[in-house]
């Protein structure tokens, strides 16, 4: 059995009887997760512990690019699992997180060599978007630079992705769901946060977290102010 396989002997013995009081408390009461986490399978960043969480506070989704397909497209897990998170589990904060050095995104790049890949090659079609843009608004970057720009503009075009879900636009109307775009650079070992109004991706620090679409209330089909004062 190779060792990974085995530590789960230790998570039995040792971990959970650790945090007995937690496990029990989140068995008996069930889950309230605060925030949604759709972040990418690479094993080198992961969720929990970037934002060291335990259990019972993040409810997270994992897939090859960080790729939440539009509505009503792809009837798949990670659209249910949005749905789920937002409209039952009622999270308050749902974060896009991508990272640097990810294959998906060199892969989107430089799709030549997913001939033999049909599978990742549709699933990463939902990153066209990221492609395009940086292709006509970055033309003069190349290489690492230009996997760089293209993961980062897939964190927005996924934003925008996620916006089309009825349950996310609902939430968002309300005013009681923020959305985060974030971008974990694993060689510095830094977060960087998209910030919503100036549009750039900056670092998180203490005191200020840039959000990439705060919680307010939107007010499109109110009653017009002037007919309401008449
Ligand atoms: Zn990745």
């Amino acid at each position: 059995m190779i060792d990974i396989i085995g530590r789960v002997i230790e998570f039995e013995t040792r971990v959970y009887p650790e945090r007995g009081d937690l496990y029990a408390r989140l068995a008996e009461h069930g889950q309230s997760p605060k925030a949604l986490i759709v972040s990418c399978s690479d094993s080198r960043v992961v969720p929990e512990h970037v934002v060291q969480a335990e259990p019972g506070e993040l409810f997270t989704c994992r897939n090859a690019g960080n790729i939440v397909p539009p509505f009503m497209e792809v009837n798949g897990g990670v659209s249910a699992t949005v749905e789920y998170a937002v409209a039952v589990l009622g999270v308050s904060d749902v974060i896009v997180c991508g990272h640097s050095d990810c294959g998906a995104m060199k892969a989107v790049a430089n799709p030549a060599g997913l001939d033999a890949l049909p599978s990742v090659a549709a699933w990463l079609g939902h990153a066209a978007t990221a492609r395009r843009v940086v292709g006509e608004a970055y033309p003069e970057l190349d290489g690492g630079d230009r996997v760089r720009a293209i993961s980062l503009e897939n964190v927005v075009a996924q934003l925008a992705h996620l916006r089309t879900h009825p349950s996310v636009a609902a939430r968002i109307a309300t005013g009681s769901l923020t959305l985060h775009g974030w971008f974990v650079d694993i060689h510095a070992g830094q977060v960087l946060g998209l910030d919503g109004e100036s549009g750039r991706f900056v670092p998180l620090r203490e005191g200020t977290l840039p959000v990439a679409q705060k919680a307010e209330r939107r007010l499109a089909a109110a009653q017009p102010l002037a007919v309401a004062a008449e």
